[in-house]
């Protein structure tokens, strides 16, 4: 099957209605801000400071952060010493700080202290990257987009509507082939999904109301190896001979050549190990 009309064909409603069932957290049909209202401003500042940190971590920075400087004119004006130890929790808390610091001054400057409502003009403002800036689109103004972090990023590949090895490119692969109406719930209930089933390691497949939808559980429950996202679907031999007819002349490979001279020894030295399996970062 062509795999963009099987993304394209994928029932968004039926995994949303299934995953607002499972995690009770109501119709997700309801505008989003009329029960889950939040401040831009802190969404904003609480996305910047969620970097590569746990939730449990950045809601307690938060809540200090806040208490104290609710808004970009109190943060602006805050002295880099009494920002470090209220969102120390974080980690990197010199460098949040600073940021966190320098977004509030832009705010004033450039948008009269108020949080901006457009993709362009939110990735412009100091460590603010796509993710963060979705993030405020959905949760602080309700305007339709798709934040994808590392839960959002897994699921997709695991459910098999993307293949792609960053959530930068899952990002992109998902605004292509998902309905626009479904971009501001897909979010919330994949997090909470990753948080609970669908987690990195383990996923539980046999508690999960999506299994027949997700290409991974139906692999698994046959007894088969999950799909990997590196399994990009392979070139026929014809459509790589059509590939290479169209390349410009000068820039064809050329042809390789034959080995003419007897291949070397391999060299008598001790096999190097494999280097250890270092656990990938947020
Ligand atoms: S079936 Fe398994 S891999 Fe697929 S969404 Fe559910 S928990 Fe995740």
């Amino acid at each position: 099957m062509n795999p963009d009309r099987g993304a394209r064909a994928f029932d968004w409603e039926r995994l949303l209605d299934r995953l607002s069932a499972l995690y009770r957290t109501g119709d997700w049909r309801r505008p989003y801000l009329r029960d889950h209202a939040e401040d831009p401003f802190q969404v904003l500042i609480g996305t910047i400071l969620s970097q590569r940190t746990r939730d449990a971590n950045t809601d307690v920075a938060s809540a200090r952060l806040f208490a104290r400087y609710p808004d970009a004119r109190s943060l602006a004006r805050a002295e880099l010493a009494d920002l470090e130890p209220l969102v120390r929790p974080v980690g990197f808390y010199r460098t949040k700080s600073r940021v966190i610091r320098a977004c509030a001054r832009e705010l004033l400057a450039r948008h009269d202290g108020e949080v901006p409502r457009t993709f362009d003009a939110l990735v412009a403002l100091p460590g603010v990257g796509p993710k963060t800036a979705n993030c405020v689109l959905v949760f602080g103004y309700g305007i339709p987009a798709i934040p994808v972090d590392t839960h959002v990023h897994r699921i997709a590949n695991r459910l098999g509507v993307v293949r792609t090895s960053t959530p930068e490119a899952t990002e992109e692969r998902l605004r292509e082939v998902v309905d626009e109406r479904y971009w501001i719930p897909l979010n919330p209930l994949l997090v909470q999904h990753g948080q609970n089933l669908c987690r990195p390691r383990g996923p539980r497949c046999d508690l999960c109301p999506v299994t027949d939808q997700c290409a991974t559980g139906v692999a698994l429950s046959a007894g088969r190896p999950p799909p990997r996202p590196d399994d990009a679907p392979r070139r026929s031999a014809g459509a790589q001979r059509a590939r290479t007819a169209s390349r410009p002349a000068g820039r064809r490979r050329p042809p390789r050549r034959r080995r003419t001279t007897a291949p070397r020894p391999p060299p008598r030295t001790a096999p190097r190990r494999a280097p250890r399996h270092r656990a990938a970062s947020r």
